[in-house]
């Protein structure tokens, strides 16, 4: 699978829910259409996790921020999505695509664009629910000047 199959998914999976232009993201409405709990524990040194056994769960860690742990939840989402619990082992190339689905579908590229010329990057980061890293690392990944407020 390409890098740009991954964000056609991930758009798709926006598109068809219906929550373009919601932000930040609400993923737990896309989590119930998967049919899948959310659980915060204490995880210890592990992200989070997705239990597909019974009523299939993802676990969050509770220690770690909101921020990011919705990084956390998309990144398990898009494993998900993108069939990555129907192989036997997983690879590092998954995580990489489990991170480029998240990054796309908390921070559309449509939206991201709209605003990354007329917010800071704390801004973006509040407007999409992300950390301030995530939405600097965003900001270079589709190479979007700006970082600053429209003087008037
Ligand atoms: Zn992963």
């Amino acid at each position: 699978m390409t890098h740009q199959k991954v964000r056609i998914a991930a758009r798709t999976l926006i598109r068809e829910m219906g929550l373009l232009g919601s932000n930040p993201t609400p993923l737990l409405p896309i989590c119930a259409e998967l049919g899948c709990r959310v659980v915060k524990r204490d995880l210890g040194g592990i992200d989070g996790l997705f239990v597909p056994v019974g009523h299939p769960t993802i676990f969050l860690n509770e220690r770690h921020a909101r921020t990011r742990r919705r990084f956390t939840l998309a990144h398990e989402v898009g494993h998900i999505i993108l069939g990555h619990y129907q192989v036997a082992h997983a690879e590092p190339v998954m995580e990489r695509h489990a991170d480029i689905f998240a990054a796309e579908i908390l921070m559309p590229v449509q939206e991201f664009r709209r605003v990354a010329p007329i917010m800071d990057d704390d801004g973006i980061a509040e407007y999409f629910g992300v950390s301030l890293r995530a939405a600097q690392i965003r900001r270079e990944v589709l190479r979007c000047p700006g970082g600053g407020v429209i003087a008037f």
